[in-house]
């Protein structure tokens, strides 16, 4: 039986339209959005009153892990990216994978009840604590990860990523142990069996490839993850898209950038271009230290940048150069990184945010197509992301000859303190979403026509949380 729902207003791609009914069919994709037939609003509608209803949004850069450092990095000591990372270590190191699927479910619930209904897990947690791999899928961190997003209900693209090394003519850290595989065969192989478990159990799972990063892997890594990535091309054991998603941070630290030319006699993404990735589709990662020719690679179609503003404010990273990235056609998404913060909204308003703080003007970005800056940057949180994880999510409107998309939309409270007022002018409503919405004014969240959150509660929310709260004790030396 399908079902039917509608709001005060749905965002219909074009802009905020009323008297609409979304229909859901069974498979939980989208039937249908439009006006209710002649005869009336369908028998059973439910009717989602006082709220704007919009697809939902796309984490498409996450490590879900690094919730359980939020607050506890922010003391004199790790001043910087690199000193950042030995506490970030640490509790890579010390959770043990139950626990890592504690912390992720509490990540994925944040992200849920703040309107993102898909995420790309950026994984590179492979092994035991003791760096050994695991015996069973109880001892494996990705499958813990997978469990989580299984039980919050969100949807994941697990981007099971690489890591070889601790730097160019650098030997392994042993504070990285659980991320290092011997070989590309073994990550591949791995990748491969994970796949096998969960393509079968959950529509919501799908896979693809991450080289760690430059630093992280060799040029003969990358081009074995290129070359698996073109063969694997929309092969259904791993995604339901039509190319292999593969994605990697690249220009996030200009230290990064000296190794590169000093390896590879390239910037990182000329590097990577270079190794393999000419010439497939591929998501960039940060992409903030970057010069004029590499801002050409990435403008090419099917590469996506992942900007992780919030998380690059935290770190001191820098902010990309989004409106020269605008100006040369650059497609951009946008991921919550290291969870200081997960609040899609921010996410989107910092990107333009940043550029007022350096031109001391305002509404500056507008990419081509976009009436406002708030179009968008709502598309970089939703389509965008879909684009870049190879997902049929982030729009509500069946397109003729794409793959129908899935039910997956949040509500917003009109009578919320930080959008009431907003429906008074449905034309600056998605302005008013984009540059004022708290995560506290969403209401009720879907996957795949499955109710996860209702009124602003996530089903397994207080469990999760109590879990959560005893990890984090155990983890701070308090038993
Ligand atoms: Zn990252």
């Amino acid at each position: 039986m399908a079902c039917h729902v509608t709001a005060d207003f749905i965002f219909t791609g074009a802009g905020f339209e009323s008297g609409q009914v979304l229909s859901i069919g069974d498979d939980g994709r989208v039937l249908a959005l439009g006006s209710p037939p002649p005869g009336g609003a369908p028998a059973g509608i439910l009717r989602l009153a006082g709220r704007v209803l919009l697809p939902g949004m796309v984490n498409a850069h996450s490590h879900a892990f690094q919730r359980a450092i939020r607050g506890r990095v922010e003391r004199p000591g790790p001043d910087d990216f690199w000193s950042w990372r030995t506490p970030m270590y640490d509790a890579a190191l010390r959770l043990t994978a139950p626990e890592i699927e504690v912390v992720s479910r509490l990540a994925f619930i944040e992200m849920l009840k703040a309107g993102v209904t898909s995420v790309g897990e950026f994984h590179y947690l492979h092994n035991r604590p003791d760096g050994a791999p695991p015996n069973d899928e109880t001892e494996d961190p990705d499958d813990a990860v997978l469990r989580a997003a299984e039980a919050a209900g969100i949807r994941i693209t697990l981007l099971r990523a690489a890591y070889a090394r601790a730097g160019f003519a650098r030997s392994t850290d042993p504070m990285q142990r659980r991320f290092v595989e011997r070989s590309p065969e073994i990550f591949l192989a791995r990748l491969e069996r994970l796949a096998a478990r969960w393509r079968s159990r959950s529509p919501r799972v799908t896979f693809g490839v991450a080289p760690h990063s430059v630093r992280a892997v060799d040029g003969a890594w990358i081009e074995t993850l290129a070359d698996f990535a073109r063969r694997h091309a929309g092969d259904r054991a791993l995604t339901d898209a039509s190319f292999l998603p593969l994605h990697v941070h690249a220009g996030e630290q200009p230290r990064e950038v000296r190794e590169a030319v000093d390896e590879h006699g390239a910037p990182p993404i000329l590097a990577l271009e270079r190794a393999g990735l000419a010439g497939l589709p591929y998501t960039a990662v940060h992409a903030i230290h970057v010069n004029d020719e590499e801002i050409a690679a990435l403008s090419r179609p099917g590469v996506t940048v992942a900007a992780c503003p919030v998380t690059e404010r935290n770190l001191g990273d820098g902010a990309a150069p989004i409106p020269r990235f605008l100006a040369a056609g650059v497609r951009l998404c946008l991921g919550s990184d290291s969870q200081a913060e997960i609040n899609q909204f921010e996410e989107m308003r910092t990107l333009e945010y940043n550029e007022r703080l350096k031109q001391g003007r305002r509404i500056l970005l507008l990419p081509p197509g976009a009436r406002t800056p708030a179009e968008g940057l709502f598309a970089c949180a939703t389509v965008h992301g879909a684009g870049a994880l190879g997902l049929a999510a982030g729009t509500l409107v069946p397109v003729p000859g794409a793959a129908t998309p899935w039910a997956d939309f949040y509500t917003v409270d009109l009578s919320h303190p930080t959008i009431a007022g907003a429906d008074a002018d449905p034309d600056t409503l998605l302005d008013a979403v984009v540059f004022g919405a708290s995560p506290a004014a969403v209401r009720d969240v879907c996957v795949a026509g499955d109710f996860v959150v209702r009124d602003g509660h996530h089903r397994i929310e207080d469990e999760t949380v109590r879990e959560f709260r005893l990890v984090m004790r155990r983890l701070c030396g308090r038993p």
